[in-house]
């Protein structure tokens, strides 16, 4: 059996976490493959190697080279290796990093170093092949993953090899230039190299002992997670639960891969265990979690017979589509229609632009927009085997004093998602979580 472990930033934060990375990477013969994120943050105020590559890439956009910023990512990689005392010139690398930095002017490859640097030194650490991601991750001109064609160069560039390390959260884009992923990306990097290895299990080693059923610095003490479903990991991680990137499913889905959530600083914690959503067996839980967000904009849209208006809807998402804005829900009633927009995405000036174009566009009756939106989702393939669920999520809501701006219960039953004012978001979350696990101690 193949495992494939994927190690984040705080695994990898300096040489002592990195010693640990190694016993545990060697504790066990099936782990065969692994991915490396850049260093985290070692205690809290500390500044992450990405951010880090981020500023050097700044200065030399500034001035045209980036002597200042790069001195800390020289500190950071060269005191590593002088902990660990492993023989790499860690020196003459750093130098044609530099220079690369310099010479690609690109954000991305500023970035990628990070993983780049961990990597080296994590399978000099090893005494592994190290694989770059350059070579066998690749994105087509749109920036879309080219899944297929890496599940192949990947397999290839395994194949024959008992062991191996794979930088994270970077591949190659159709222009041949250095592409990442989102924040966090190196998880989807992990998810791509068990797919091409056949892995009969993803372990993602972090700094937690897997999921919890609300926001710690929400809710005290919340209980853990020990199994959920990849649809219902996708609800909670894209609502905000981050211990995962919510991209990394779709690589593995497809191959029934499990992933399991493992803390690398209490190896002994059980985790989270994350199972194809045909493998979920109904456990007797109604909710498995609850997680959210704050910060929408609700576009609000009223006219009469608008259900007769063909058309109406495209029109209006044309508007959205023209800006590049994309919407998270479209909760619709006969005459009316609110779309949902993440506020990270409606760049100053443009929902005034937005606004103006729909009115253009479809006549409406009243448009309204409602900011600093929250929006919370109670998530649980257990909820369409229990009569009243949304009935108990309202009435908890309502006993907190709190006015429900907003309802959309997706058609698979799986999520309830419910709009609150932004001041009203973690009063809402206590009230639902309360009502659904107290005296809980976990959810399996
Ligand atoms: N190092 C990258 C970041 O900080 C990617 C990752 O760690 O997954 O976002």
């Amino acid at each position: 059996m193949i495992k494939v472990c994927k190690f984040g930033g705080t695994s990898m934060a300096d040489g002592m976490t990195m010693r640990r990375v190694k016993d545990i990477f060697e504790s066990d013969p099936e782990r065969r493959y692994i991915v490396v994120s850049a260093p985290g943050k070692r205690f809290s105020g500390d500044i992450k190697v990405t951010d880090l590559l981020y500023e050097t890439h700044k200065e030399v956009e500034e001035t045209g080279s980036c002597g200042e910023a790069f001195e800390k990512i020289c500190a950071r990689f060269s005191g590593i290796v002088q902990e660990l005392k492993i023989d790499l010139d860690i020196g003459s690398i750093l130098q044609e990093t530099k220079k690369a930095i310099e010479e690609e002017k690109s954000a991305d490859f500023a970035a990628s170093r990070g993983e780049y640097l961990s990597g080296r030194i994590m399978a000099a650490l090893l005494n592994i092949p190290f694989i770059d991601a350059r070579d066998v991750i690749k994105f087509d001109a749109s920036g879309k993953l080219e899944s297929a064609r890496s599940f192949e160069l990947l397999a290839r560039a395994l194949s024959g090899k008992p062991k191996a390390l794979v930088t994270g959260f970077y591949g190659e884009g159709a222009d041949g230039k250095v592409k990442t992923f989102s924040r966090g990306g190196s998880d989807i990097s992990g998810a791509i190299v068990a797919r091409a290895a056949g892995a009969a299990l993803y372990e993602n080693w972090t700094d937690v002992s897997g999921f919890l059923a609300c926001d710690p610095r929400i809710v005290e003490n919340p209980v853990p997670i020990r199994s959920l479903s990849y649809k219902e990991l996708r609800e909670l991680s894209y609502m905000g639960a981050n211990v995962l990137h919510s991209e990394s499913i779709f690589p593995v889905r497809e191959a029934d891969i499990p992933i399991r959530i493992k803390n690398t600083f209490r190896p002994e914690d059980e985790g989270t265990l994350i199972m194809p959503t045909s493998k979920y067996r109904f456990s007797g839980r109604t909710v498995t979690g609850v997680a959210g967000k704050k910060n929408f904009t609700v576009i609000f849209v009223e006219k009469s017979l608008m259900n007769l208006e063909i058309g109406f809807a495209r029109k209006i998402l044309t508007v959205l589509e023209n800006h590049g804005v994309s919407f998270e829900h479209i909760p619709t009633g006969i005459d009316t229609m609110s779309f949902i927009i993440d506020g990270a995405h409606l760049p100053s000036g443009v929902l005034e632009q937005i606004i103006a174009e729909i009115k253009e566009a479809v006549h409406p009756d009243q448009m309204r927009v409602f900011d600093r939106i929250s929006l919370i989702a109670v998530v649980g393939h257990g909820m369409s085997r229990n009569v009243g669920t949304s009935a108990r999520v309202f009435s908890a809501i309502a006993g907190a004093g709190v006015n429900v701006r907003m309802i959309d219960q997706g058609s698979s039953e799986l999520n309830i998602i419910v709009g609150v004012d932004d001041e009203n978001y973690e009063r809402t979350l206590r009230a639902v979580y309360e009502e659904f696990f107290t005296g809980a101690e976990e959810i399996n």
